[in-house]
């Protein structure tokens, strides 16, 4: 990975909006058009409203124009590494591929490399997909 995804995804997470846990995370994908698009989570006071840093990335890529994740950087502040919460498995694994690249962050760089298939082994598939 180029240092400059760690560097998106840690620039993102000052963009959190996380005045209830106090747990700023942040993400970047680079996609297939090869520009790198970001995210910070995003709570609400009705706390089942607020959401992950993963789809606000995504949902940054979606109206950019691209449409599938190359790589992607997630970093918290306040864990050694931060792995997407289930939920933002499945959605990560609609624009990833099998291999694609998840790099794991803390505020120094990447602890640990997971691919798509091994966050999320054995994911929902159907004809459609
Ligand atoms: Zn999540």
């Amino acid at each position: 990975m180029s240092h400059d995804l760690f560097e998106a995804a840690r620039g993102a997470m000052a963009f959190a909006h996380a005045p209830y846990s106090k747990f700023p995370v942040g993400a970047a994908i680079r996609a297939e058009d090869g520009k790198v698009y970001t995210g910070a989570n995003i709570e609400n006071l009705s706390f089942p409203q607020g959401w992950c840093a993963e789809p606000t990335a995504i949902s940054a890529m979606i109206m950019g124009g691209a449409k599938k994740i190359v790589e992607m950087a997630v970093i918290a502040e306040k864990l050694p590494l931060c792995p997407p919460c289930g939920g933002c498995r499945q959605k990560i694994s609609e624009f990833a591929s099998k291999g694609t690249k998840i790099y794991l962050c803390d505020e120094t760089g990447v602890k640990k490399t997971m691919t798509m298939d091994e966050l999320l082994p054995f994911s929902f598939e159907t004809e459609l997909g």
